[in-house]
């Protein structure tokens, strides 16, 4: 039988329920209480449906899962959280690591040590006051582990590269139920795929990272009025075709849906958002954003002297899923921007349209010089990201945004190229969207040789799904 991609042997409950003597975490099927919210991931318009979940609290627990998984013939997906959620998974045993959650830095060394279940805001957290930084991106709730796997693109990318390229090693449960260190001298091979490659090829119940060192940091959010949003737009593709490196800015067109529950000051009206952050002075980073401030009054700002904690907060976004709002999103790797560009995406996304938010996030940089041969998902090409959200709070609202973006990703199809890191990578699209051919390739080879019975599966299968 195979479900959602995954191939069952014959299984009961009755069967599963055999894992739970073996445990100290909880084994929860469908019958059992708490199913519903041991199941459900962040995103929780997906419906996902394991067989089963286990909530590991020690490595121990994920051996037992993984060796029993492997037995059984069903295969095992691990989800901290599930931002990544997915029907991929379906009919697998899905194993919760939020209780594996050892976090210690070593300044000296400039490493950290993080467990499989550690949000990037207890990191971020942990270094303030260091004069080091770690790669995080916008959401402090992401989980760590699965950002670097994933490739992850962060505040720092344009400087320091994509989030893998500081994984120096992981433990991992393989997929024979082995508890294994990778690194450079024990698994090259190895190492290199779970550089960026995904959650295909082992259990990681920690990884070891290097942190770059960021004495200065500056940054945060300007709200500017939505009638700025057209020329917000197109200062940002002029500023950014100059920035330095150490530079990171992003521009966000926000039209907030007009439902009750918000606020009056922003319900039903739209803004445009300007966030950066430097590696660097002051002075140097606003001599960046005159150009943004020049545009007309600024409504409400956060830019100041950050510390790491601060560079989860920029963004403003949600650390909890929003209640009751299916969203709807589309997201394009760009070979550049151009005034010709803003006008397609403004035209699309605002007041009125099923899709209220569109984001531009400038790359580059340290992105560009990543080399495929030191880590699969080290290399990023394009020269900026694009994404766009539609927040429908019901069904019928569902297919219009569906629809929407849809015309939106053709629309922009002039602009759009392939790479990308996982964590952006489109259920369902090939992995040549993200990875040179040459990388799937060699991911493929990883897998076959690390799992051939096909024991683990991540939300993004590299032989398919
Ligand atoms: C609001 C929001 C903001 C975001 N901002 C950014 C951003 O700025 N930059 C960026 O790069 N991404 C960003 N992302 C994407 C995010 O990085 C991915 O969704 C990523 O998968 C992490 O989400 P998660 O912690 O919920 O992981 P989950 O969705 O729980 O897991 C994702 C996958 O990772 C694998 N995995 C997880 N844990 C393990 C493990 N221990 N061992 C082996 N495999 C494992 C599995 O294959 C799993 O399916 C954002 C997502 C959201 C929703």
């Amino acid at each position: 039988m195979s479900v959602g991609g995954c191939t069952l042997a014959p299984m009961t409950t009755v069967t599963i329920d055999a894992l739970r003597p073996e445990l100290d975490g909880d084994l929860l099927l469908p019958d059992d209480d708490g199913w519903e919210e041991a199941s459900r991931p962040w995103n929780a318009s997906v419906q996902q449906r394991p067989v089963a979940v286990v909530r590991a609290r020690t490595v121990a627990d994920v051996v037992a899962t993984v060796r029993f998984a492997a037995r059984a013939g069903v295969p095992v997906t691990v989800q901290p959280r599930g931002h990544g959620a997915t029907k991929a998974i379906d009919g697998c045993i899905l194993v919760r690591t939020g209780e594996l959650d050892e976090l210690s830095v070593d300044v000296e060394a400039r490493t950290a040590r993080i467990g499989a279940g550690v949000p990037w805001g207890r990191v971020l957290a942990a270094l303030d006051g260091t004069g080091l930084v770690a790669p995080s991106g916008s959401n402090p709730s992401v989980t760590a582990v699965p950002y670097l796997l994933g490739g992850g693109l962060s505040w720092l990318s344009r400087a320091f590269g994509t989030g893998a390229s500081v994984l120096r090693a992981a433990d991992v449960v393989d997929a024979t139920g082995e508890v294994r260190r990778v690194d450079a001298g024990t698994d090259p091979d190895l190492l290199w795929a779970l550089r960026g490659g995904g959650g295909d090829f082992a259990v990681v119940t920690a990884v070891e990272i290097d942190l770059p060192e960021a004495p200065e940091l500056y940054g945060g959010r300007l709200v500017l009025p939505g009638e700025l949003t057209a020329a917000a737009f197109r200062t940002f593709v002029e500023v950014t075709r100059t920035a330095p490196e150490a530079f990171t800015t992003w521009v966000t067109a926000m039209t907030f849906p007009p439902a009750p529950q918000l606020p009056e000051e922003i319900r039903g009206r739209s803004f445009v958002f300007v966030d950066a952050v430097h590696l660097g002075s002051p002075e140097e980073a606003e001599a960046l954003l005159a150009p943004f401030r020049a545009l007309g009054p600024v409504l409400r700002e956060t830019v100041r002297p950050l510390q790491p904690s601060d560079l989860g907060t920029i963004s403003e976004e949600p650390e909890e899923p929003p209640v009751g709002i299916t969203s709807v999103n589309t997201a394009s790797s760009l070979t550049h921007v151009d005034e010709a560009f803003v006008d397609t995406v403004l035209a699309r996304v605002g007041a009125g349209a099923p899709l209220g938010y569109a984001q531009i996030r400038h790359l580059g940089g340290a992105l560009r010089r990543g080399r495929v041969e030191d880590g699969a998902g080290l290399r990023v090409e394009p020269e900026y990201s694009f994404w766009a959200m539609g927040m429908a709070p019901s069904p019928a609202h569902v297919q219009a945004a569906e629809d929407a973006a849809a015309e939106l990703r053709d629309a922009v199809a002039p602009w759009s190229t392939t790479g990308s890191t996982l964590t952006f990578h489109r259920e369902g699209a090939p992995l040549t969207d993200v990875f040179p051919a040459e990388a799937v390739r060699r991911l493929q080879e990883v897998k076959r040789r690390v799992d051939p019975d096909g024991v683990l599966r991540s939300n993004h299968p590299v032989l398919g799904g």
